[in-house]
Formats: C-alpha cells, sequence, structure tokens
C-alpha cells in the first residue's frame, strides 16, 4: 500500500544527497561524458540532474519509472559480474513515490549529432503520472526532482539547514569527480558552481581541480599489481596535506565509492607515524579486484561493500601506502 511504500522509498532516500548518488550512478551507468547537477534550497526545492549518456528510448520512458524497472539486469549470474553501479531498478521508483519527478531523455542513435530533436518527458508526483509531453533537447538525459518528502513529513524534520545538505552533496560529487576523472563534472549550487572538473581523464588534474590545495610534490602515485589478484592505484597525500575528517579519504572497489572501517584503517595503518593523533590522510586509491570476489549487493543506499578475501586486500593496502611512504622525502 501507499504508506508501505512511502518507507521503503525512505530506505533508499534518507535526504537530498542520496537523490544526487542514484541520479549520478544512472549517467554513469548511461556512459555519461559530462554531467551537470543543479541543487537549490539544499536539495529540497530543486535537483536536476543532466547527462549527454546514451539516454532512455521513449517506449521505456515509463516504465523506467516503476520498481524493478532495470535495463541492467537480465539473470542471476549477471548479478557476479555487474558492470553497472545500479541494478535493482528500485531509484527512480523511490523517488517518485516522495517528491516530484520529470523524467526528459533522448535515446542517442549511431551517427547522433547534438542537434536538439523532439523528446518525451513524464512528470510524476507521490506514484502519480501528472504530465506528459513532448520537448527538443540534445541526446541525453535530464531529470528533475521538485518537492523532495512533501509527503514524508517525518522524514522532512530530520533535514537540517540547507548549508548541511549541500555540504554533503558537495563532498559526494567530489568523490565521483575523483572516481571518474575521464567525465566533466559540474555542481551548481544555489547558482553558483562550486565544483567543475575538465574531465581530462588524469586522476592529479581531477585532485587539483577539486581540492584548491598546493597539492604538487605533496602527492605520491600507487600503483601496484598490474597482473596480480588485485590491482590498488591511486595517489596517497603526504603528512603536511592531513585533515581533521576523513572527508578527504576516497576509496573506490570496483568503480564504486566504499565507506569502510576496514579499509580506512588498513591505509592509515600505512601511514605508520606519520598522522597525528585524529588526523586522516588525503588520497583516493582505487581498488580492483575480480567482480565475483566483491559482494555490493549490502544495502541500496549504503556505501558499504564486502569482499570475499578481504584480509589480503587489507594486508595489501597497508603494504602500498606504506611502501610508497618510505619512499617519499616527506
Ligand atoms: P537501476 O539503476 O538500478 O537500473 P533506476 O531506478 O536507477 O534503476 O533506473 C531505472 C532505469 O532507468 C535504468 O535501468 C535505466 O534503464 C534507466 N535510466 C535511469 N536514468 C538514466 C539515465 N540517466 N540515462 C539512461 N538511462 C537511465
Ligand atoms: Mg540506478
Amino acid at each position: 500500500d501507499e504508506v508501505a511504500e512511502r518507507i521503503a522509498a525512505g530506505e533508499v532516500i534518507e535526504r537530498p544527497v542520496s537523490v544526487i548518488k542514484e541520479l549520478v550512478e544512472n549517467a554513469l551507468d548511461a556512459q555519461a561524458r559530462a554531467i551537470r547537477i543543479e541543487v537549490r534550497g539544499g536539495g529540497l526545492r530543486l535537483m536536476r540532474v543532466s547527462d549527454d549518456g546514451i539516454g532512455i528510448p521513449e517506449d521505456e520512458l515509463e516504465r523506467a519509472c516503476l520498481r524493478h524497472s532495470t535495463s541492467k539486469l537480465s539473470t542471476i549470474e549477471d548479478l557476479e559480474r555487474l558492470g553497472t553501479l545500479g541494478f535493482r531498478g528500485e531509484a527512480l521508483a523511490s523517488i517518485v513515490t516522495i517528491a516530484e519527478m520529470t523524467l526528459e531523455s533522448r535515446a542517442s542513435e549511431t551517427g547522433d549529432t547534438s542537434e536538439e530533436r523532439p523528446a518525451q518527458f513524464v512528470t510524476l508526483r507521490g506514484g502519480e503520472v501528472v504530465e506528459r509531453g513532448r520537448k527538443a533537447r540534445v541526446p541525453g538525459t535530464t531529470v528533475t526532482v521538485r518537492d523532495l518528502f512533501f509527503n514524508v513529513p517525518a522524514r522532512l524534520k530530520f533535514i537540517r539547514g540547507a548549508r548541511t545538505e549541500n555540504g554533503h552533496i558537495l563532498h559526494y560529487i567530489r568523490r565521483y569527480a575523483l572516481g571518474y576523472p575521464g567525465v566533466r563534472f559540474t555542481l551548481v549550487l544555489d547558482e553558483h558552481i562550486a565544483l567543475q572538473t575538465s574531465g581530462s581523464g588524469e586522476l592529479k588534474t581531477a585532485l587539483t581541480e577539486i581540492y584548491s590545495l598546493p597539492l604538487n610534490e605533496m602527492l605520491y602515485e600507487v600503483g601496484r599489481g598490474a597482473g596480480e589478484q588485485y590491482r590498488i592505484h591511486g595517489y596517497i597525500g603526504n603528512r603536511v596535506l592531513a585533515q581533521n575528517n576523513r572527508q578527504y579519504v576516497t576509496l573506490f572497489v570496483n568503480g564504486r565509492w566504499v565507506q569502510s572501517r576496514a579499509l580506512y584503517d588498513a591505509v592509515e595503518k600505512g601511514y605508520r607515524g606519520l598522522l597525528a593523533k585524529g588526523k586522516h590522510p588525503l588520497l583516493v586509491l582505487f581498488i580492483e579486484v575480480a567482480p565475483n570476489e566483491v559482494d555490493v549487493n549490502v544495502h541500496p543506499a549504503k556505501t558499504e561493500v564486502r569482499l570475499l578475501r578481504e584480509r589480503e586486500v587489507l594486508d595489501l593496502l597497508t603494504e602500498s601506502v606504506q611502501a610508497v611512504l618510505e619512499r617519499s622525502p616527506v
């Protein structure tokens, strides 16, 4: 029933940044090269994510908003070698039950130019279609979400001010812009550009674009294990770049941002005595394992991950960080 649906939606969508996460992941799954994120009023008034990805065919547009509608998974074996960030088909269905959402898309055809052509859009509010129409646009997808939690007053009460929500969104986009340096990210918070990357494909360039810190000379490259069972690569900052929280610690496992106490501890252990008490490094590391050695099916809204051979990965992380720092001057 309706109440149960809203509760289920609230599990996936905890706060505005949860919507941003789902929409950005969809854009990445659609192979976007440029993603623009616009936020007003901390996300409660408006969130809009536009991409230049493959788009959605007209006859699939409305179906994409229904529960368990995913174009990404057809067999249980697919789940094992999952190459996409989404697979449950829950995100859009959840958003439409607790907000107003307009989905507008044009599938890109081969040899497509970026000319504007008529495309379809649909608007849903509280699970009901309120408008359908056509609009000229370039290939790609734009999702606009308004009035988040309009029918979930209990959830609304727990949302802090716009500043707090903007902060969560900024940190989330920073992470994904680091994770996908080949994608051009633009984040606009209340009409101000809060972050912009060039999509150069170079991780070091992305780092300097995202953190306005004097990064040269203070970042060390980590590259471990091409051809080995696990691969770890990325950059780690020295102790001069130490921070008071873990907002600058970014770990990706197979293209997915993860927050894991065990992984964090393993990385920081590699710093040995280099970090003062309560300080955390600035770094971005990519961990790659065989797809069947990682279980991402933990919780739709969480950034947790289960690794089959966790101990080995943790040790390799510690060793990689330690080895780099031992060779470096500061
Ligand atoms: P999931 O990502 O788990 O498949 P979602 O509810 O997030 O489920 O999206 C449902 C479907 O809508 C996707 O499987 C995809 O086919 C389509 N879709 C959503 N967003 C986009 C996008 N930005 N570009 C292309 N297709 C999209
Ligand atoms: Mg998705």
